[in-house]
């Protein structure tokens, strides 16, 4: 058993910043060819790709909007018509549109349910028949600690992360039979575009709720999804490991 991805094929969805794009590299640094799809950042998505064809890797950076089912079918099929397979599956893509419930409006709760949570059903079911041809694979959803505490603000946000957490289970169910693995990582509070985003008096309260004190970085979500995308998980299906440095403990 090991850590090593070689010769395994993987997508991750919102691969082009964030903590996204550092599982990408992550992957890819263990042996993986990787795909990465993105919404807008088509800059920023193949210089993802670049770096990590400079790793020795395939890559493919592919537009496509994670809400879309029969796009999520197109992404599956371009990797396994080029790859033959695909191994690991790491739904990342997701925003936040903050408003206490009182101020939020329809369009702010759509779209943060479909991009965070309908982007996973998408993903998940199309790669649910590759990966059983394939006899097997890992499925690494990241949901949020926010979808297990609750938040102020994020009603939305937290009920399409602890969407996540019930899918996933129901999923792994469904398919451990087929040797197909799916477990959630939920991340606290880590640097990214994000955060940035981030109301001040907000992120104050998250790090003072931080029992390690500090926020977390991209490249250690990234090697937890590289634990649970690797065989040294083999036995772990329908888990959810926190990141976030004992915020929900
Ligand atoms: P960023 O905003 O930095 O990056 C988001 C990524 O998702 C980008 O690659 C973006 O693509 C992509 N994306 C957004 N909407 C879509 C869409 N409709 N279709 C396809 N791709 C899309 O976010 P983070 O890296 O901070 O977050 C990544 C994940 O981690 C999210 O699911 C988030 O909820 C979760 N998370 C983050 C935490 C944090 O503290 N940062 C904490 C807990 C969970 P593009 O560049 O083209 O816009």
């Amino acid at each position: 058993m090991s850590l090593s991805l070689e010769g395994k094929t993987a997508l991750v969805t919102g691969g082009s910043r964030g903590i996204g794009r550092s599982i990408a590299l992550m992957l890819a640094e263990y042996g993986a060819d990787v795909a990465l799809t993105y919404h807008s950042s088509t800059d920023a998505a193949n210089e993802v790709k670049e770096e990590i064809e400079d790793l020795g890797r395939n890559a493919k950076a592919i537009q496509a909007d994670a809400v879309d089912l029969d796009r999520a079918d197109e992404v599956v099929s371009a990797i396994t018509d080029d790859w033959e397979k695909l191994d690991i599956l790491v739904n990342n893509a997701g925003i936040t549109k903050d408003n206490l419930i009182l101020r939020m409006n329809e369009e702010q709760w759509d779209q943060v349910i479909e991009t965070n949570l309908k982007s996973i059903f998408n993903y998940s079911k199309a790669v649910a028949k590759p990966m059983m041809r394939n006899r097997g694979g890992s499925i690494v959803n990241i949901s949020s600690v926010v979808g297990i505490s609750g938040n102020a603000g994020q009603s939305n946000y937290a009920a399409s992360k602890a969407g996540i957490i019930g899918f996933t289970k129901s999923y792994a169910k469904e398919l451990a039979s087929r040797n197909i693995r799916a477990n959630v990582v939920a991340p606290g509070y880590i640097v990214t575009e994000m955060t940035d985003e981030l109301d001040e008096d907000l992120l104050d309260a998250i790090k003072e709720d931080t029992p390690l004190d500090r926020a977390g970085e991209a490249e250690e979500v990234a090697a937890t999804v590289l634990f649970l995308s690797s065989d040294l998980s083999s036995y772990i299906t329908g888990e959810v490991l926190r990141v976030d440095g004992g915020m929900a403990m």
